[in-house]
């Protein structure tokens, strides 16, 4: 499979080039030369088939060409060494809890999966060097996906102040291969940082460098697997037709997997990205027009987005064609107290308790749901991640999952930085000596 640049001002690329660099050479994003479409046998059989098994058969769509089927399977295997179950949460609304992995977060899928792609494509040489950017989970998901990969150093550079107190212990109290930057700035700030990192040549002859970010299509491409199991399990509860998917978004990675999954033949009845107070998106599908900004702070803190990212994508997937994209998403925000008000609620009238990203996918999703429809809507993180916020919506208390305390107990360790490009480069050309 060649992937293409979405700026259109690069060469294509490899499987092993575009998960390397990550970004392409003109800043684009890669994107794969062609979708193929699943047989009508995989989607007839589906309900039948456990969450493994589907995984491969997508990955083998994707990746089959570029890695051997054995190698591919054991990838998709070490991946997936958890579940993502669909639970029900009121008559015709269903979570799509991703939270199940190592660091309670649906950013496991992607970052476990890619660790394990670039050591099967790396083994061995230089040493390589991930740029990870992170508003939370990011950060930790792709630092507990590549704790200890021999071969390969992991830099994490979030925002100072800006990440809840569990999400910083899960990539500062790591060690080995983890190195965490605390810069003085906003998220924008290090992700614009990592960008630049790639783009300057000196940097990169002196040093492998490659991204960890949802830009990497190692990353965004399996977490497309869920959304084919959630659609099976829902059939496997007599549930055949095809679901509306509301995904809690920010740098909307995401939910451009799924846009993905329905290229490949998903049949899924139209999609909606839920948003905090970063309404770029919304905004654009309002007036046709895209304009980024600074992002702002809310209590949903990992869509913190001003600038998201996978826009690109769809805006490439989509053929450039506003009319094409709103036919096929909608998008709304949620504010900080519709946040807490939505926790309450839930947790109130369903017994079911959020965290401030799945209140807004399942608030968003609630409101437009229409008479006879399924919904499903990504429940991103564990609510105990956020357990300041969950417990001043709920007035009690969320009790810590062992695997979350235990990261509670280690010692914090990070580099603090000035969000100023000279002085990363600096500190990275010193580090890899
Ligand atoms: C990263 C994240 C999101 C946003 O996902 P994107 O792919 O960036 O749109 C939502 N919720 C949680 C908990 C996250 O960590």
């Amino acid at each position: 499979m060649r992937y293409y640049s979405t700026n259109g001002k690069a060469a294509t690329a490899d499987l092993r080039t575009a998960v390397t660099k990550g970004l392409a050479p003109d800043r684009g994003l890669y994107m794969p030369q062609s979708i193929a479409k699943l047989p009508e046998s995989f989607f007839d059989g589906m309900a039948d088939l456990s969450f493994r098994e589907i995984a491969c058969t997508v990955a083998d769509a994707f990746f089959g060409e570029d890695i051997a089927p054995e190698q591919l399977h054991r990838i998709v295997n070490d991946t997936l060494s958890f579940d993502c179950p669909l639970v029900q949460v009121e008559d015709r609304i269903w979570s799509l809890e991703l939270f199940h992995g190592p660091t309670l977060a649906f950013k496991d899928v992607g970052a476990r999966f890619m660790a394990r792609m670039l050591q099967h494509f790396t083994g061995g040489g230089r040493r390589i060097n991930v740029l990870v950017a992170t508003s939370g989970d990011t950060g930790s998901a792709v630092a507990n996906g590549f704790l200890g990969v021999e071969g390969i150093h992991v830099y994490v550079l979030y925002p100072k102040g800006r990440v809840s107190p569990v999400q910083e212990c899960q990539f500062t109290t790591l060690g080995q291969n983890i190195t965490a930057i605390e810069i003085d700035g906003v998220f924008d700030d290090c992700q614009a940082l990592v960008k630049s990192a790639f783009l300057d040549t000196e940097l990169n002859s002196a040093l492998v460098l490659t991204s960890a970010n949802s830009i990497n299509v190692a990353r965004f491409l399996p977490q497309s697997f869920y959304y084919f199991n959630a659609c099976a399990r829902l059939r496997e509860q007599g549930i055949s037709e095809p679901p509306v998917i509301c995904v809690p978004s920010g740098n909307f990675g995401n939910i451009c997997s799924a846009l993905f999954a329905k290229r490949m033949g998903l049949e899924v009845k139209r999609f909606i990205a839920a948003c905090n107070a970063n309404s770029v998106f919304p905004e654009f599908l309002a007036s046709g027009s895209y304009s980024p900004r600074p992002s702002i702070a809310t209590l949903a803190n990992a869509m913190d987005v001003g600038d998201p990212s996978n826009f690109a994508r769809i805006w490439d997937l989509y053929g450039k064609d506003a009319d094409a994209i709103r036919a096929d998403i909608s998008s709304a925000c949620v504010s900080d107290s519709e946040i807490l008000g939505t926790i309450a609620s839930c947790y109130r009238s369903d017994g079911y308790l959020l965290d401030p990203h799945g209140a807004c996918g399942f608030k968003v999703l609630k409101e437009s749901l229409r008479e006879g429809e399924t919904g499903i809507f990504c429940e991103t993180a564990h609510p105990a991640k956020f357990k300041e916020t969950v417990e001043k919506a709920i007035g009690g208390s969320v009790s810590m999952p062992e695997r979350l305390a235990a990261f509670m107990k280690g010692e914090k360790r990070s580099v603090p930085l000035p969000r100023d490009f000279g002085a990363f480069k600096d500190f990275l050309l010193n580090d890899d000596k």
